[in-house]
């Protein structure tokens, strides 16, 4: 390679560290090895990508479907009407849980929170039901 030729290479990669750089050649070589050409290599890439994004989106749209399942199973913030949580205290009573609760209901929104000494198994069932299935 000539001396202007290396520079326009390394300013088109100036945009990629030494290790990326580095990376690509291994992943070119071994491409290149098994007799790929660069038009495949780049299709199974972009095929790749295009299925890693479709999977992150599967599971965005997944997880606001269960967040919006178990928001109707939950009461309403008394401060400001967001969907009011509530998640189980297994420390015991004692130095660590003075008053011996048994939950903890926080709001989803504001910093508003309750502490209560009822469990509410019932409640905390049918959510990981829908969280875990
Ligand atoms: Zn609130």
């Amino acid at each position: 390679m000539e001396e202007k030729d290396y520079e326009i290479v390394g300013l088109l990669l100036s945009g990629f560290s030494f290790k990326q750089i580095q990376l690509g050649r291994d992943v070119w070589q071994t491409a290149e090895v098994g007799g790929v050409s660069l038009e495949e290599l780049k299709d199974y890439i972009q095929t790749k990508i295009d299925k890693d994004i479709a999977g992150r989106q599967e599971m965005l749209e997944m997880a606001a479907k269960q967040k919006e399942e178990v928001e109707k199973l939950l009461p309403r913030c008394p401060e400001c009407g967001s969907a009011f949580y509530v998640r189980s205290i297994t420390i015991p009573e004692g130095p660590g849980n003075l008053y011996g609760y048994k939950s903890h209901w926080f709001c989803s929104s504001c910093i508003y929170e309750e502490y209560s000494v009822d469990e509410f198994p019932e409640l905390t069932e049918r959510i990981k039901k829908i969280l875990v299935g």
